[in-house]
Parts: C-alpha cells; sequence; structure tokens
C-alpha cells in the first residue's frame, strides 16, 4: 500500500470536512468553557493525546473526568451554532472553484454527524456533492466509508479519485487501502502532529488547499518532476 507517482490522473477530487475546509478552533474552544479548562489548555491536552493514538474522547476525559460530556453535546452545539462562512479556511473557496472549473468533479465527504448535513450543504460551496457518514452509513477510518464514497461516485477506477484529508489514521491510511490517491492535509492538530508509517507516501502533501488547483494542473499536464514520484509536490515549470 503506497502512494506516491502521478499514475492515472485525477478525475474527482473528495475532501474531508474537519480541519481541510473548517479550521476546528471555535468547536475546541466551546467544547474547552463546557469542561472549564482554557481553550489553550485543551488545545495542549489533544496534542498530547494525538501524539499517544488518542483523540479528542481522550483528552475530554483528562482535562474533566467526571463530566459526561456526550450529554453536553446540544449545550456544545447551542453555543457553537453550527458551520459558518468563518470557519473555512480562506483558502477553501477558491481551490474548489478552480478545481471545479478545470473541469474535475468536487465531492465532499467526511465523518460528520447528521445536524452537521444541512449546515455544510448551507455553506453553498462550489461542489457536486456531498455526502457525510451519517448518511452512508459508515465512518471512516472503516472501508465501509470510502467503498459508500465510490458507489456514491458511480464506481470509477478508484486510482481517479483523490481524497484530500488532514489525519493519517482515518484519512490517507483508508483512502490508500481503498485504491484511491492522496493528497494529505498538514493542518490542524492531527495534520501537524501524525506521521506517515515507514514506507507510506501521500501522493501530495500540501500545507493548505492553495496549491493544489496547479498541482492537479501539472498532474494533468505530466509536468511533475520526478521527486514528485517520491511523495513530493514539486511541479516543474
Ligand atoms: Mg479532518
Amino acid at each position: 500500500m503506497s502512494g506516491g507517482g502521478p499514475g492515472p490522473v485525477p478525475t474527482t477530487v473528495v475532501l474531508d470536512v474537519g480541519e481541510v475546509l473548517v479550521d476546528e478552533t471555535r468547536v475546541f474552544a466551546v467544547w474547552a468553557d463546557l469542561l472549564g479548562v482554557s481553550a489553550g489548555t485543551l488545545a495542549a491536552v489533544l496534542g498530547a493525546a494525538i501524539v499517544e493514538g488518542e483523540d479528542h474522547v481522550a483528552a475530554f476525559a483528562h482535562v474533566a473526568p467526571n463530566v459526561a460530556w456526550a450529554e453536553l453535546e446540544t449545550e456544545h452545539e447551542a453555543r457553537y451554532g453550527g458551520f459558518a462562512e468563518a470557519d473555512l479556511y480562506p483558502d477553501v473557496r477558491p481551490a474548489l472553484a478552480a478545481i471545479r472549473d478545470a473541469g474535475l468533479r468536487v465531492v465532499l465527504a467526511g465523518n460528520q454527524p447528521e445536524r452537521r448535513t444541512a449546515q455544510l450543504r448551507a455553506l453553498d460551496l462550489p461542489v457536486d456533492d456531498v455526502v457525510t457518514s451519517d448518511e452512508l452509513g459508515a465512518e471512516k477510518p472503516s472501508p465501509a466509508f470510502f467503498a459508500a464514497v465510490l458507489a456514491r461516485l458511480g464506481d470509477p477506477d478508484p486510482a481517479t479519485v483523490l481524497y484530500v484529508g488532514d489525519r493519517v489514521d482515518n484519512d490517507v491510511l483508508p483512502a490508500l487501502e481503498a485504491g484511491m490517491r492522496v493528497c494529505w492535509v498538514r493542518r490542524g492538530p492531527w495534520g501537524q502532529l501524525q506521521d506517515l508509517p515507514d514506507g507510506i507516501e501521500a501522493d501530495l502533501s500540501l500545507e493548505g488547499l492553495g496549491e493544489l488547483p496547479e498541482l492537479l494542473a501539472a498532474w494533468r499536464d505530466g509536468r511533475f518532476d520526478d521527486a514528485t514520484a517520491d511523495g513530493g509536490t514539486e511541479v516543474s515549470a
């Protein structure tokens, strides 16, 4: 299982939501408030949990061991108010529009609860489809999620699908396992802290979405350097 190398040209780009499109700072700030710690403390504990291979559930339990946080989800949602335009990373709209203008199909597919689906659609991003784990009946990193996404796309050759995600465990590895190409976006706590296992490469590794349209154009036009076959992202003029 390995990415790397130009290979077939992607004709569909499927993007994760959290930390690829949506900056989750506000989500965790509201949680910190509800759990009785500062946003900085929760962020630090979350980072430590990620390094240990755990996630936000472990971080919440660490800072507030006596709080049944799942019972606070309604209160959290009321304070958070759902996805807002200001939560989108600034490179999202221009990148999605450019990719779509270049003739590629653009689809959003992330692990999101039911209430987020309508919020995501309401942002009216320049995409062809929005699907969430709740609708698909499967969550990442389950292979069933990626199989359901491919089915939704009409069962194309998975190698023509580029999955764009920030997490190694939930995005990069299972998407490669499903036969997709992968763009690893190294932003947000997981993207900053996780590492790829030895011998595994993402086809593209970026700090944001800004460069993605040009890299996809280079991929299409065969302008990748040999370095790119090793997982780099350099494009020759
Ligand atoms: Mg994510």
